[in-house]
């Protein structure tokens, strides 16, 4: 029997009733406390008084230097003050209604004492007395200098978890066993298991306890990527047969014909793509750029070589909208090489559907633009090759097993303008390959983006009219209630009626919003894209993926309202041409961390910078909001910290997969079957 598995009440000290508390944290066997890590630590060790920052917690040792003076307010209440040599230097000591120790404190006698230092007043607040020192230097070192805190309960203390983890190291830290590779261990030079769980919890210094931390964050983060990375593997390997033989002088004579050369980095994504549909696995890749990057063209690209290779290809938007502008896009670039190009929305009649799902059973449409109804329902392909997929992080499994269920494996990329740091990327998206745009197309000015008050809208209004006489073109998104979109189409319609008034007859302002027909915002959309309508009213359906070069100005209404994400996507929708553009952000922002936010939209126009300033302001679990799909949780390892051994770990498992040949279906079983007989197949086998 595996001790690991063994219920806590083996524990000593631990009953039946305190059995039960600890199952509300999710504490039952022996392994899940020794793997319940404390959240912080509270460090009781003496350092130089010079070196602790004001506020912070403070351990001293002094000599008492005055009687201690006790004052009382009412019965119970009551501050003593002692004078402490601490140093050469002099410490006021502040105890609140603790005046019982009074008595065993006398002039002459060292004294330990921590709690909160006020440096300006050479002041501690104490929060805990020693008053008999221990003399050797041994009894000091055994000592608990740096103690653990751990999510408690009502039910158990800090404390008393802080002794069960004490005795249950007693009785099975020898049970404890290594579980990385030992030449991994040897180059990474790790402390042994054994080591690094006693110190997580007890370390005897600083630096023992971020060695027991970096060993435990790169284990988790280790078996996570060999998951992954089989996972990958497998899936590659389940997919052959499926090699194009596309033939690259036309794909590099349809490049050189563009209006415009490519960067150097949506050259390289090319590449990375072609080389994926020639080889003969199916390609799982996300191409990851900032709002303006030139993703679009990219798929053009890769959706042209996939026609050339004899197969169908299909792009789906997130919107209506978008698929019309992806079609249009398309169109114009595909059609002067004779490829039929079909739109596919829910608006369509149905005698046109019905030409259109014949003409790509049989073969005559190239490629089809649609939302994501598109791989569904009676839509079939005569031999579709490559489905691209804009604004999205991930091919959904359901969606992979539809076109499975039609006898169907096609290529897969799944273009994302949330542009995430790499760290995060390569460890959400392990089982797949990232291409990253990290350069904008040349001549881009960097957005202003200022920040202003509500009471500033007048100006704002003032200065959308000077852009638009300059022949420029406007948004103003909307405030946003969140839940509820009749409120929100109502502060538009507000907003609308509002810039109609201003503007006159001078310009036209269009309103779009989420209760207009996908024909009504369509017939919108175009009168903007041709500069008909100078200034867009708009709730956030706007949000993602519109282009309209012309465009110049963005105004955001509620600002603090949105996600750092959502905000710099709002803002990419301007900045598309060679024109100055302005981003307005009208927002008042309770918190500090709202202000922060706003700041950062001020100071920086890199989404991947955006993102990583928001990933470090709010955490990799709130960065992709509650809901979102895709993104492990980890016991200890952070993702916003622990860069290093991420890397480290990837590395580390690409190597044993490559090397040996490691990766078949008997060792991914047998890897299942030893994290499971360890007790610890959900901690590792993150699904
Ligand atoms: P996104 O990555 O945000 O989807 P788009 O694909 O919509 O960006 O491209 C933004 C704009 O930049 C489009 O108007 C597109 O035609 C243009 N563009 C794309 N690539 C280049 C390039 N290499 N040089 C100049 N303009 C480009
Ligand atoms: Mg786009």
């Amino acid at each position: 029997m595996n001790q690991m598995l063994l219920p806590v009440t083996t524990v000593t000290g631990i009953g039946e009733v305190k059995a039960q508390a600890l199952a509300e944290l999710g504490i039952e066997t022996v392994h899940d406390l020794l793997f319940y890590f404390p959240s912080r630590y509270e460090d009781y060790s003496i350092r130089e008084l010079s070196e602790v920052a004001n506020g912070e917690r403070i351990t001293i040792r002094g000599e008492v230097y005055a009687e201690p003076a006790v004052r009382f307010f009412g019965k119970r209440r009551s501050r003593m003050m002692v004078r402490l040599v601490v140093d050469r230097a002099v410490v006021t000591a502040i105890w609140f209604n603790q005046h019982y120790l009074k008595n065993r404190i006398k002039i002459g006698q060292e004294i330990q004492v921590s709690g909160k230092w006020e440096k300006n007043r050479m002041q501690v607040t104490v929060s805990e007395t020693k008053t008999t020192i221990p003399k050797t230097t041994q009894q000091q070192s055994e000592e608990v200098k740096i103690k653990p805190i751990y999510p408690a309960s009502a039910a158990v203390t800090v404390k008393q978890i802080q002794r069960y983890l004490q005795q249950a190291l007693q009785q099975y830290a020898s049970d404890i066993e290594e579980i990385l590779p030992a030449e991994i261990r040897e180059r990474r030079l790790f402390i042994s298991r054994r080591e690094a769980i006693t110190a997580i919890h007890f370390p005897t210094s600083t630096a023992l306890g971020i060695e027991a931390r970096k060993r435990l964050a790169y284990e988790e983060l280790f078996f996570y990527q060999l998951k992954m990375q089989a996972l990958q593997l497998v899936q590659k390997r389940n997919n052959q047969g499926l090699a194009m033989p596309i033939p690259l002088e036309p794909v590099r004579a349809f490049v050189r014909a563009l209006p415009f050369r490519l960067t150097n980095a949506q050259k390289r994504a090319l590449k990375e793509i072609l080389d994926d549909l020639q080889a003969d696995f199916g390609m799982n890749r996300l191409l990851q750029g900032d709002v303006g990057s030139g993703k679009t063209i990219v798929a053009a690209v890769a959706l042209y070589a996939a026609t050339q290779a004899g197969c169908q290809g299909a792009l789906m938007a997130p919107t209506e909208i978008l698929a019309e502008q992806h079609a249009a896009t398309l169109t114009k670039l595909l059609a002067p090489y004779g490829l039929q190009v079909g739109l596919l929305t829910g608006g369509m009649s149905a005698p046109i559907r019905r030409e259109l799902l014949g003409g790509l059973q049989m073969g005559l449409i190239d490629i089809v633009v649609g939302t994501h109804a598109l791989i569904q329902d009676d839509v079939h392909f005569s031999k579709l090759g490559l489905v691209i997929t804009d604004e999205q992080h991930r091919f959904g499994v359901e969606q992979r097993r539809v076109l499975r269920e039609k006898g169907l494996q096609p290529n897969v990329l799944c273009m994302t303008a949330t542009p995430i740091p790499r760290t995060l990327a390569i460890s959400v998206f392990a089982d797949m390959d990232v291409s990253t745009l990290d350069e904008l197309p040349a001549g881009r000015k960097p957005i202003e983006t200022y920040w202003v008050k509500e009471n500033m809208f007048e100006r704002v209004l003032a200065f959308i009219a000077k852009e638009v006489n300059n022949g420029r073109q406007a948004y103003v998104i909307c405030p946003l209630i969140e839940e509820s979109e009749k409120i929100d189409v109502q502060n538009a319609l507000d907003v609308h009626a509002q810039l109609v008034h201003y503007f006159g007859e001078q310009s036209q302002v269009g309103l779009l919003h989420g209760r207009m027909t996908s024909k009504e915002k369509e017939q919108v959309m175009r009168e903007f894209s041709a500069n008909q309508i100078q200034v867009l009213v708009s709730t956030t359906v706007i949000e993602v993926g519109v282009d309209v070069p012309n465009a110049t100005v963005m105004v955001v209404y509620d600002a603090e309202r949105f996600g750092l994400a959502q905000l710099h996507q709002l803002r990419g929708r301007v900045g598309r041409g060679s024109e100055q553009s302005t981003c307005i952000l009208i927002a008042d922002p309770k918190t500090e961390v709202g202000r922060e936010r706003m700041r950062i939209m001020k100071e920086t126009c890199d989404g991947f910078e955006v993102a990583r300033r928001d990933l470090a302001l709010r955490g990799p679990g709130d960065f992709f909001g509650t809901k979102q799909s895709g993104l492990p949780e980890f016991r200890l390892a952070d993702l916003t910290q622990d860069f290093e051994q991420l890397e480290l770990a990837r590395a580390d498992a690409a190597a044993i997969l490559r090397t040996e040949d490691f990766w078949t279906d008997d060792n991914y079983a047998f890897l299942r079957a030893y994290l499971e007989q360890q007790g610890i197949l959900e901690q590792y086998m993150l699904d």
